[in-house]
């Protein structure tokens, strides 16, 4: 038979989504439903995501956690894989290169349920990272929304505010420890500053 037909069981699922989204908590409600299939899972995180519990436990902002590997590179999650894990979960994968793409495809095809949860756009609104590409080779993707704080529609952007103003189109994409702020925004509530262009809240 050709390889190529071979069914495997193996298959990609990206959650993505502004900040407070629920990406980890759809996360974390994957994983925990896996174990209680006893499934063998392994959970890895960023480590530039330390919010809420540290380095070693995924955290949503509803407070739940499950323990995690820390990494910071796609080669760190092939290194510290667990052979017979049958279930890979990574949180904040938007921060991880490209390598995570293979890294993604290899799993699934060796038999693997790879879940992916990151942010799919950055402050300007733009791709972030790995994001685009996970989210073509997988099999399955949601997108989740969290609620504009302006208006209360579904808000699908993350706007970042220094000083309480909204942060320049060429402020860099990752600000490691800044004194920068996010909040849920829709499309139309959503402002980054270009040129000269004054604040306008
Ligand atoms: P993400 O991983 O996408 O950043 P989390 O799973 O950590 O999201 O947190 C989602 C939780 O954040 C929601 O269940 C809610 O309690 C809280 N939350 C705070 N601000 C907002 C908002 N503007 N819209 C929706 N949920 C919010
Ligand atoms: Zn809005």
């Amino acid at each position: 038979m050709n390889s190529t037909f071979q069914l495997t069981g193996g298959w990609v699922e990206v959650i993505a989504g502004s900040m407070f989204s629920g990406k980890s908590e759809e996360l974390i409600r994957r994983v925990r439903r896996s174990m209680i299939a006893k499934k063998r899972v392994q959970v890895f995180k960023s480590h530039l995501d330390n919010r809420y519990s540290g380095v070693f436990s995924v955290g949503s902002h509803d407070g739940r956690t499950v323990d995690a590997i820390p990494v910071d590179s796609a080669s760190q999650v092939a290194v510290r894989l667990d052979p017979f894990a049958q279930v890979i979960a990574i949180d904040e994968v938007q921060f991880l290169d490209d390598g995570i793409v293979d890294v993604a495809a290899d799993l699934a095809l060796r038999g693997r349920r790879v879940i992916l949860a990151g942010i799919d756009s950055d402050f300007r609104g733009e791709p972030f990272g790995p994001m685009p590409k996970l989210m073509c080779q997988a099999e399955v993707v949601d997108k989740l929304h969290a609620i504009c704080v302006m208006c209360g529609a579904p808000a699908s952007r993350n706007q970042r505010l220094i000083d309480g103003k909204p942060a320049h189109w060429d402020s860099p994409q990752i600000m490691v420890g800044g004194t920068e702020s996010y909040e849920a925004r829709c499309r139309a509530c959503h402002k980054v500053l270009k040129g000269d262009q004054p604040s306008l809240l």
